[in-house]
């Protein structure tokens, strides 16, 4: 059983010791934080699951043990298109190592100096927290197709008459 585990109040040097590997499926409403980013209505139309993983592993030897944890997920949220306003899969995909060190301050400091991320342990960890702080950084800025056109409506907005253009025409009454 890997399931056992409360994501919400993991023992980082536990899960690590013991090498535990875990397996979760959540769904969006499961992820409130991902889920404010949604469009309610695609989100309802279009309902979505993330699956994740979660792997602890220790290196090095007793006295300078580091606890790692290994993130795997994969969600695909349905946006809005920002050209053409359809619908579209937004497919994201999360495959990232943290390494814990002993508190926030170390981290920080830490953090600039090496490729990893660095947390800082606890024995309950937010596992959930984390997933989703990494989803929201996974979505992309602009959401649009590869190719696509502008929907109908707003390209005849091209051939209205500039407010400007239509001021001009206005013949100014004679003083
Ligand atoms: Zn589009």
């Amino acid at each position: 059983m890997t399931n056992e585990w409360n994501t919400r109040a993991l023992d980082i040097a536990r899960f690590a010791e013991l090498g535990a590997h875990g397996h979760w499926q959540t769904a969006l409403p499961g992820l409130p934080r991902v889920q404010a980013v949604c469009e309610p209505g695609l989100a309802l139309a279009h309902p979505s699951e993330c699956t994740w993983s979660l792997l602890g592993q220790t290196r090095g030897s007793a006295a300078t043990a580091q606890n790692w944890l290994h993130l795997q997920a994969s969600l695909t949220l349905t946006q809005r298109c920002q050209r053409c306003l359809d619908p579209m899969a937004v497919p994201l995909s999360i495959d990232r190592w943290f390494r814990f060190v002993a508190d926030e301050a170390t981290a920080l400091a830490e953090d600039d100096n090496c490729e990893e991320d660095l947390l800082a342990i606890s024995s309950e960890f937010d596992a959930l927290d984390l997933l989703e702080d990494e989803l929201l950084l996974a979505i992309p800025l602009i959401v649009s197709h590869d190719s696509c056109q502008a929907p109908a409506s707003a390209a005849l907005g091209d051939d209205l008459p500039h407010p400007f253009a239509a001021l001009a025409g206005l013949k100014l009454p004679k003083p």
